[in-house]
């Protein structure tokens, strides 16, 4: 059986950066790849890449979304002064 899985095109509502006061900071050694973050990443911000995930800082909104998501705590939300 196929499955097709509804995604929004990334940069669909522009640069979408921009927007952004948290930044998500993605810990690779913690992460399962179980690719959750990238399934529900509302602006399709998130890539994999070899396999693994990639934030793509120019559409990333900061909307905290993945990191909620992460069961495995592989990404934290900071504030973008304090990077
Ligand atoms: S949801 Fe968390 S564990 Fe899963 S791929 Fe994303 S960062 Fe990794
Ligand atoms: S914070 Fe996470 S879920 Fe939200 S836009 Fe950025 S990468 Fe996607």
């Amino acid at each position: 059986m196929e499955c097709m899985i509804a995604k929004p095109s990334k940069g669909s509502a522009g640069k979408t950066g921009l927007w952004r006061t948290f930044k998500p900071i993605y810990d690779e050694n913690k992460c399962n790849n179980c690719l959750l973050c990238w399934l529900y990443c509302p602006e399709n911000a998130i890539d994999v890449v070899d396999g693994k995930i990639s934030i793509d800082y120019d559409y990333c909104k900061g909307c905290g979304v993945c990191a909620k998501i992460c069961a495995k705590k592989a990404i934290e939300m900071v504030r973008e002064e304090e990077l």
